[in-house]
């Protein structure tokens, strides 16, 4: 069968985990918490199985759930979004992207891509007939060229990805790169997907700058969320997208016939979770604790760094230590020091190479302690 996706294989996170599992490793590859959520929520679960809250829910998700996003989001970002119109749950952040990319990507279209990309990208606007045309952002700041983007526009280009807080370099977005992107897509048939799973997981009191906040992005914006990285729950599978009512209206029209709607009790329970400011404000220390206790373990070591902005991800640089490629080197550090991560080079297209390595953090203080003992004896 000749495959309408021939440079997909089995995704990094699936190929590294299944490998630290195999071999025992720390596995700091995949991005998911190593640790519980919290037993209130799995306790809110509980209640609403047992009230019987089993069958379909709304497809664009249930009321309550769409009620306190609208809540939160107004609070967070000082933005409305009507739970009617503009807010739909979905199957997690991934299907949030899918269905946003398929409710506006049309066969010859392009879309700008900035690389490193999250995998499911570039699979989505593929598969919508999409051509991804890629601006690639290096290290160590990652900063976009605004005029390169610029120039990469065409009569074409029907969309625009992006990422922030950015997985997997931990950049962020600042009011310069908002307003920049909105200049470029003010008046044009250009739609924009913003990634913002990792919306809560900011540094040294950054501001995350959600694309709402943006008067004319907000008009033209599928903003695509995630429960999974916020609540610690990455199993459930449940996300979420704010569009402007006619971007919505397109979008449900692919969402209702992807999963038509997600999973009814645990949206009962996000409601109610959701509905404590706690929960999410707590997530920026929680976090940054962890990211500097691991930057602290490895600080006598030879890896080089720039402390990540946000995201639950660190990027550390291996130049001067060994020459192997950066994917070679993620396995056998798996292998002999049992520790696995992600190689920086797979967010390529290009699979480029800047000898760097993406450990996730969100994991048990000793586990981030072992890790940075054995990498120090690099
Ligand atoms: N976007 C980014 C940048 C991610 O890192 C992830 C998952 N880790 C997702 C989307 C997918 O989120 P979900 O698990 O809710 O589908
Ligand atoms: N987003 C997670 C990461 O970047 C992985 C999610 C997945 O395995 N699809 O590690």
């Amino acid at each position: 069968l000749p495959s309408k996706l021939p440079n997909v294989g089995t995704t990094i996170f699936t190929v590294m985990s299944r490998l630290a599992q195999d071999t025992g490793a720390i596995n700091l590859s995949q991005g998911f918490p190593s640790f519980d959520c919290s037993p209130d929520l799995v306790a809110l679960v509980e209640k609403y199985l047992r009230k019987g809250a089993n069958q379909y829910a709304p497809m664009a998700g249930v009321p309550a759930l769409r009620e306190a996003l609208a809540h939160k989001t107004l609070a967070a970002y000082g933005v409305s979004y009507d739970p009617e119109t503009e807010i739909t749950v979905t199957s997690g952040a991934t299907e949030a992207l899918y269905a946003a990319v398929a409710a506006v990507v049309r066969p010859g279209d392009e879309v700008l891509v900035f690389e490193p990309a999250y995998d499911s990208y570039v699979p989505a606007v593929e598969l919508n007939g999409g051509s991804p045309v890629f601006v690639t952002l290096t290290p160590p700041d990652y900063l976009i060229d605004w005029e390169e983007v610029r120039s990469k526009v065409t009569d074409r280009t029907r969309l625009i990805m992006v990422n922030t807080p950015h997985n997997p370099t931990g950049r962020v977005w600042t009011t310069d790169d908002l307003n920049q992107l909105a200049d470029i897509v003010q008046d044009k048939p250009i739609w924009v997907v913003s990634d913002e799973v990792y919306e809560h997981i900011l540094f040294e009191g950054r501001t995350h700058h959600s694309l709402m906040t943006h008067p004319v992005l907000r008009e033209r914006t599928f903003i695509c969320g995630s429960f999974g990285k916020t609540f610690h729950i990455t199993g459930w599978k449940i996300g979420y997208c704010l569009a402007p009512a006619g971007l919505t209206t397109e979008f449900r029209k692919v969402h209702q016939f992807l999963t038509f709607s997600t999973v009814t009790p645990m949206q009962y329970a996000l409601a109610d979770f959701l509905s404590v400011p706690e929960h999410y404000e707590s997530l920026p220390a929680f976090y940054e604790r962890k990211r500097n206790l691991f930057l602290d373990s490895i600080s006598g070591s030879r890896f080089r760094f720039k402390p990540a902005e946000g995201s639950f991800f660190q990027i550390l640089s291996y130049a001067g230590i060994t020459d192997e490629p950066d994917y070679d080197l993620a396995i056998r550090l798996t292998k002999e020091i049992g520790i696995a991560s992600v190689p920086v080079s797979v967010f390529y297209q290009q699979r480029n190479d800047y000898q760097l390595l993406r450990f996730c953090f969100a994991k048990d203080d000793e586990l981030l302690l072992r890790a940075g003992e054995r990498l120090s004896r690099l």
